[in-house]
């Protein structure tokens, strides 16, 4: 078959087999890797990318022996009668005609337990617990551990394992000065760090035999201090190609690192020149990684000669047919991951089962399905936010006659104003993918007019998807023309002035204050700004990648307040509230808690912190003070007796977010 993508879909010769395309699923954590009654789901989840043609898949991290779980009771292999759970995934896989690697991860002093360990007695920053130093006979037992695990994996039915080398676990920590303050055999010189990682790939080699797929990944830019050098870097790739690795992945950033690496700001392929760098250094297949989710950046990639295989794990969470829809030229039916980390790692860091806000069928295969109905009814969803567009597409793949009603002229809701936010210009793909889904099924779509109970008259059932509308304050002067809402901003009828204060530090009040203080063309779509402004070196001039930030100067003086004491921000996500603080602090941005609004007048804002009254003498102010539903048209509807369901903002404004709006969205669609 032809396919506009000839390079992502060339098969990679490895000598005892041949992949079938370039694309490796990455290795994710689901949550469904630590026990067996979850691994009929965990086979389930892979077959079905299996069968979107994926040409290689590694599994989340499973530890070689007790200490290196990532937590108690994490998924570990290291002995025969933990083989058994992993044979159904291997079969679902192959039956599925697709390929899979276990990934060996020993967690060294990210382990969450007492029994951690790590190459010198030196505590992580993002870890309450101090690793034990490992003994020179416990380093022989770990790396015997790995070789042991890939043995066991092999009887499992893998087709490989993938011995994880970067992101600062154990065998990163053996490899940079940072983490190995060792006089023995296993640390000091260069030469002497790499020796637990080349002689982990050699026994595990020796003990699989020459027709196994062993990837190794490397850390090739650790972006913390006192990393590997780049001669060293490129000494380990050498070294560990030559004692058995099939493929080289590439690693970015230790999970203690301050730079962001995949959340939805970073710029698309941001680091995908690391590996282009190494590719001439090394023989064996190569694979680029982070923020690599759509065709069109994969196959730049691989055209240009800058690695062999690109690496995702985020965009086949949310599309596990990307490959196919990829390979016929359908690039545009692609549910593209957004790299919100809002379903997937946000899950995995709370010990949730991970998902995604783009697919709530992701790692629920085995629950939520949409079966072609047999009773065809004509429904009606008021609401072309994410809520009311996930539930008529589904709505309408199962069979029913569906029309989506928006007052707006555009379909989104308020994706339309999140997209409107530097960093956020992946929202917009969302959007592309619903207007196609929309059309593929056929539903009418019916913009620009309020609808009214009346005007739904002919429908069995009507879906209220209508959001919600900003809350409105009260404090004296809320009425004076400085005070303008978030959506006076956005859908920018008012241009705001030089100093402006927020009121409200939530999810919306943070991306205000970004949309404030930059100018001109978002950083995200600008790579190289982007990597200045957080200090990332591509040439690696020093250890671990880091430079000087350069951060543009704020295009306006920005004071983000809350009512609540305390930090602002501190309730925002796990994975990327930080990146959202640092990323104003960088700018200047003011961010006070505990704050009385006293009211707004000429001179600005009055309000009282701390007993102490101040003028903020600010041209605007903008309120950010959360949502309440907007559900007017349920009480009349009921009145007719008419079925009614509530989904998304207008059925509970507290804590909304697109990932419930959709996921809700889905799930009444599969059950209507
Ligand atoms: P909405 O998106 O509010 O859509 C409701 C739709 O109903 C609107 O289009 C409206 O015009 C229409 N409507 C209302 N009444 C009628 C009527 N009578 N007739 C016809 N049409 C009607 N969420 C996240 O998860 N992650 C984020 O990063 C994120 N960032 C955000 C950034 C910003 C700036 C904003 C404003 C929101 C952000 N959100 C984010 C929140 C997310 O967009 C909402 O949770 C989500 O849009 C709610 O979906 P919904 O379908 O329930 O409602
Ligand atoms: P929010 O997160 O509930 O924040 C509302 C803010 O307004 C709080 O800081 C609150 O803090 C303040 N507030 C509440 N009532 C107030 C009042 N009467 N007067 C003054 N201040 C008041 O809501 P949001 O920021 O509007 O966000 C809406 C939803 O969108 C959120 O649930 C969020 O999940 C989602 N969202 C997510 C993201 C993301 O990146 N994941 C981004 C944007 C939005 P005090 O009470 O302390 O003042
Ligand atoms: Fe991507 Fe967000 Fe889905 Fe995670 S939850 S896979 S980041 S879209």
């Amino acid at each position: 078959m032809s396919t506009p993508y000839p390079h992502l879909f060339a098969p990679l010769e490895l000598g005892f087999c041949t992949l079938p395309n370039r694309v490796l699923m990455g290795s994710m954590h689901t949550g469904l890797e630590d026990r067996a009654s979850d691994f009929p789901k965990l086979a389930a989840y892979f077959a079905e990318r299996a069968r979107g043609g994926v040409g290689l898949m590694v599994t989340g991290g499973v530890s070689p022996n007790l200490r290196g779980w990532l937590k108690p009771f994490s998924g570990k292999l290291s002995w025969k009668s933990e083989t058994h759970k992993h044979r159904i995934v291997t079969k679902a896989v192959h039956d599925a005609g697709g390929r899979i690697c276990l990934q060996l991860l020993h967690a060294g002093r990210y382990g969450m337990h007492p029994f951690a360990v790590a190459p010198s007695k030196i505590t992580a920053p993002i870890s309450p617990i101090t690793p034990h130093a490992l003994s020179a006979r416990a380093v022989e037992r770990t790396i015997d551990a790995f070789a042991r695990a890939a043995r066991l994996a092999r009887e499992a039915g893998y087709d490989g394992v993938e011995i994880m080398g970067s992101e600062g676990y154990l065998i990163n920590e053996f490899l940079a000065p940072r983490t190995n303050h060792r006089r023995d055999d296993w640390g000091g010189d260069a030469a002497k760090r790499m020796r637990f990682a080349v002689e982990t790939v050699r026994r595990t080699r020796a003990a699989c035999g020459p027709d196994f797929i062993l990837i190794f990944r490397l850390s090739m830019l650790e972006l913390v201090e006192g990393g590997s050098s780049w001669e060293e870097t490129i000494a380990q790739a050498q070294a560990v190609a030559a004692a058995g690795a099939t493929i080289l992945n590439t690693g970015i950033g230790w999970h203690e690192a301050r730079v962001p690496t995949i959340a939805t700001s970073v710029p698309r392929a941001a680091f995908a020149e690391v590996t282009a760098r190494m590719k001439p250094h090394v023989k064996l297949p190569i694979v680029a990684t982070n923020r690599i989710n759509m065709p069109d950046v994969a196959e730049a990639i691989l055209a240009g000669g800058g690695a062999d295989m690109v690496s995702m794990a985020r965009p086949l969470l949310a599309d596990p047919d990307w490959c196919n829809k990829a390979r016929s030229g359908r690039a545009q039916a692609i549910n593209t991951c957004i790299a919100c980390n809002q379903a997937c790692l946000d899950h995995v860091f709370a010990n949730k089962k991970a998902s995604c806000l783009v697919n709530p069928r992701a790692c629920a295969e085995a629950e939520l399905n949409y079966v072609r109905t047999n009773a065809p009814r004509r429904i009606a969803v008021v609401g072309a936010g994410p809520a009311g567009m996930a539930c008529a597409t589904i709505a309408a793949q199962r069979g029913h006659r569906v029309s989506l009603f928006d007052a707006h002229a555009e379909i989104g809701g308020q994706f339309n104003l999140a997209r409107q936010i530097p960093g956020k210009e992946e929202f917009n793909e969302t959007l592309r993918y619903y207007r196609h889904r929309l059309a593929e099924e056929r539903v009418e779509v019916r913009l620009g007019r309020k609808v009214a109970a009346a005007d739904l008259d002919g429908f069995d059932a009507v879906v209220i998807a209508t959001g919600v509308v900003p809350r409105a304050v009260d404090f004296p002067g809320h009425e004076h023309a400085k005070v303008l809402g978030y959506l006076d901003l956005l859908t920018r009828r008012v241009v705001p002035g030089r100093k402006v204060a927020i009121i409200g530090a939530g999810g919306i009040g943070f991306d205000v204050a970004e949309f404030l203080v930059q100018d001109g063309i978002s950083a995200t779509l600008e790579a190289p700004r982007w990597r200045a402004e957080w200090g990332v070196d591509l040439e690696q001039h020093a250890r671990g990648g880091l430079a000087p930030p350069q951060v543009d100067p704020p295009a306006r003086d920005i004071w983000l307040l809350q009512r609540s004491p305390g930090r602002p921000g501190a309730k925002l996500a796990r994975t990327t509230g930080w990146i959202h603080r640092a990323a104003l602090k960088a700018k200047s941005v003011k961010m006070v808690g505990g704050v009385e609004y006293l009211g707004v007048d000429d001179a600005g804002l009055r309000i009282r912190v701390e007993r102490s009254e101040q003028v903020l003498d600010v041209d605007h102010v903008v309120i950010c003070a959360g949502q309440e539903s907007l559900r007017e048209l349920e009480k009349p509807l009921r009145d007719t007796g008419r079925e009614v369901h509530v989904i998304g903002g207008a059925d509970v404004a507290a804590e909304l977010d697109a990932k419930r709006a959709i996921d809700q969205g889905c799930r009444l669609a599969a059950r209507l």
